[in-house]
């Protein structure tokens, strides 16, 4: 059997960055206050256990009940701007951990706005990075939409509308939607559209594609509350894949349903830790009785060139 391990599975460059700068900032001795971020840092429970057993560090969705004697963490979709500065006048410490791709979004969302757009959001509503987004707009200004449904609901007041999109959306869904705007308002107000999909979410999609074509299997590893996993289920589907398997970690993997397969794929979302995946393929080789060569992509100099230039122009 031959596994191939995708190149952009397990953390992003905007969650490696954020989780290296949280251990930077818990180790600085020369600030003693604990840390807690705001929200769980991403959508992956074996991360957030291994912050708070091996870092002491804990969550709270509560940013009002957080003292001065505390550090807080902003996550890595970005928290809405009136948070930060309310627990910044109280005088509690802030750092901030938002990708600098999803700062990315808070701005054009922004610009849109002081242009004198309307601003409509594609993504999922209670997602923490569309209601960070949400933030930067003024109330009313804004719509979010989840569904072509919600198309009926936007109502730019005749201004033009802008056009942004959570980082990790199917681009065919998000033009599905602009092409829907145009057709309701063409002609009486301008729509423009700004794709923000993040690049790892782009390559990834790629990437699933081409996996849904070279091998027999397909496993996706993510937490359960992670969007961008359960959007590579579906592509892969969608792109022929007949076997394809979504699991949180190695304990929930029945390596049966894989006997005779020759070759199988392996997909992990933005926030599954490199360690959880690996743990996947152990079990694999330990239970599939043959002989397994492991194709480990992540480990592609294309990748890691491409996560230094980002490292130097975020630094
Ligand atoms: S998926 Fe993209 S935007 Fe989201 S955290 Fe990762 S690098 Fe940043």
């Amino acid at each position: 059997m031959k596994i191939t391990i995708g190149k952009h599975a397990g953390y992003c460059w905007g969650v490696k960055r954020s989780y290296k700068k949280l251990l930077e900032a818990a180790a600085d001795e020369s600030n003693d206050k604990p840390i807690v971020t705001l929200g769980p840092l991403i959508h992956n429970p074996q991360t957030i256990e291994r912050l708070e057993e091996d870092h002491q560090i804990g969550y709270t969705d509560d940013a009002e009940s957080v003292g001065t004697d505390t550090r807080v963490a902003v996550r890595t979709h970005g928290v809405k701007p009136q948070v930060v500065q309310e627990m910044e006048a109280r005088g509690v410490e802030v750092l901030d951990l938002t990708c600098p791709l999803v700062r990315v979004i808070q701005v054009r969302a922004e610009k849109f706005y002081k242009r004198g757009y309307h601003v409509v959001i594609v993504g999922s509503a209670k997602h923490p990075e569309i209601i960070s987004i949400t933030g930067y707009v003024p109330d009313g200004e804004w719509s979010v939409v989840e569904s072509l449904a919600d198309i009926e609901k936007v109502e730019p007041n005749g201004k033009p509308i802008g056009v942004v999109c959570q980082s990790t959306h199917m681009i065919e869904f998000v033009e599905q939607v602009v092409e829907a705007l145009k057709q309701r308002f063409g002609g009486v107000v301008e729509v423009e559209f700004k794709n923000t999909i993040c690049f790892v979410t782009t390559e990834r999609q790629e990437e699933t594609k081409w996996l849904a074509e070279v091998t027999d299997a397909i496993i996706v590893v993510g937490g359960k509350e992670s969007s961008n996993t359960e959007k590579l289920k579906k592509t892969a589907l969608e792109c022929g894949a007949t076997h394809v398997v979504k699991i949180e970690d190695a304990s929930e993997l029945d390596v049966s349903e894989f006997r005779g397969k020759a070759h199988l794929g392996l997909l992990a979302g933005a926030s599954t830790p490199k360690w959880v995946i690996d743990e996947v393929v152990e079990k694999i080789r330990n239970e599939v009785g043959e002989a397994v060569e492991v194709e480990d992509l992540t480990e592609s100099k294309e990748r890691k060139t491409k996560e230094a230039a980002l490292d130097r122009e975020f630094e």
